[in-house]
């Protein structure tokens, strides 16, 4: 039994906070969604007595929805290409053809690495890659025809269909999909992704972080999410905080995403993920979040979307864990023992164990899950019929995976 308003107030945790805010979270303790405004001003709230009663409702609201498992996905990260036509201010990972570091992984790289993932115990392949390298780049054209390829998509089935002969579930993020490249990849991928970001068209201006980055036109992104819907993709998007975002525009990003999934069923995860400033970059001093802002949009993503997977990746906050934990967090995302975060090499993966072990002292389990989240196997429209027989075996060999 978790706590209701009644006891929680009982508890004390509420004494000291403004009465307009325990009416807030005691609504939320009782059900009710928060509002747009509350959202926005939870976030500029810099009440310390606030922002702790804040985090204990959204901690107590994701023990209601999600109990006290929290997931995490054994992955194998393949960047595909890291050819990309846009520049997002903070990115390291996209490379020009000529850059020293430009690569393209070739079949035979992508089965090795899924075979020596498979024998770590991985069940994910992630097939991530620079947005459009095609339409920019002739010599990039030219490797696909090398594979035998005419286009990117058609490269990311081969891969894909590589990982699952290496027994792995693909899950692909390569960007801006149509909605023809998502029905071809959705017999082989078993979810796809797309980080919307921010939905503030603002960032797209000259001198903001997606200024030369037309793909990360919000409109385009949600047009995609919308379609991967209509087509009964299980989904993986969120938000990235710290690029020049205002309070009000991460609450309409996650309202923006919680719409979709109220339409369509199909979001099956919201990451919160943490702006790191990189030396390379245009936004090399750039302010990063703190983690108070991290565990702060966590937690009021939890009163937004109470039954949402809400996830936060673990390697960008290596030393706030318990905290984000606290915030409301029910998965840590993908953690390889194999393979870096090709997007943030300089933020390695924690060890399972001992995530385990912070999990366990605060009263939660960490267990695997697939790259399908569980409700949807029992859901035949959200599970393409070529991949079915595939992850019926993998529940009766290894048993239901949790969440
Ligand atoms: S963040 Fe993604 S879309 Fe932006 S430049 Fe990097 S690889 Fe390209």
């Amino acid at each position: 039994m978790f706590p209701g308003a009644a006891e929680v107030r009982g508890s004390g945790v509420l004494d000291g906070v403004h009465r307009k805010w325990r009416h807030v979270f005691a609504r939320a303790l009782d059900g009710e969604i928060v509002d747009r405004g509350a959202a926005i001003e939870l976030l500029e709230e810099t009440d310390a007595q606030v922002f702790q009663a804040l985090l204990f409702v959204a901690s107590e609201i994701r023990c209601r929805e999600k109990g006290r498992i929290v997931t995490y996905s054994p992955k194998v990260f393949l960047p595909i290409t890291n050819l990309c036509l846009d520049r997002c201010g903070y990115c390291t990972f996209r490379a020009d053809p000529d850059d020293p570091h430009a690569w393209t992984m070739p079949p035979e790289e992508v089965r090795s690495v899924c075979q020596h993932g498979q024998q770590l115990g991985c069940t994910e392949a992630l097939l991530c890659l620079g947005d459009k390298p095609e339409r920019a780049f002739k010599i990039y054209r030219s490797t696909l025809r090398v594979f035998g390829c005419e286009s990117t998509v058609d490269y990311l089935v081969h891969c894909s269909q590589i990982a699952l002969n290496q027994g792995l579930f693909p899950h692909t993020n390569a960007g801006l999909l149509s909605r023809e490249d998502m029905d071809r990849l959705r017999p082989t991928n078993v979810s796809l992704g797309l980080m919307l970001e921010n939905v503030s068209p603002r960032l797209r201006q000259r001198g903001q972080a997606h200024a030369q980055a037309p793909d990360k036109d919000p409109e385009k992104r949600l047009g995609m999410m919308r379609q991967a819907g209509e087509l009964r993709i299980p989904f993986t998007t969120g938000i990235l905080l710290g690029i020049g975002e205002t309070p009000t525009e991460i609450v309409d990003s996650l309202l923006a995403i919680r719409s979709l999934h109220e339409e369509f069923g199909h979001i099956q995860e919201i990451i919160v993920q943490n702006f790191r400033a990189k030396p390379t970059t245009r936004m090399a001093s750039a302010p990063e979040p703190s983690n108070i802002d991290t565990a702060k949009v966590l937690a009021v993503a939890r009163l937004l979307a109470p039954a949402m997977n809400i996830q936060a990746p673990p390697n960008l906050s290596p030393y706030d864990h318990r905290l984000l934990l606290h915030a409301g967090l029910n998965d840590w995302g993908g953690i390889s023992p194999l393979t870096p975060d090709f997007v943030n090499p300089e933020a390695p993966w924690p060890h399972v164990a001992a995530l385990a072990s912070l999990c366990r002292e605060e009263g939660f389990t960490l267990v695997p899950r697939l790259p399908v989240y569980p409700h949807y196997l029992s859901r035949p429209e959200f599970i393409h019929e070529n991949l079915r027989p595939r992850l019926q075996d993998f529940v009766q060999q290894k048993g239901a995976p949790s969440c």
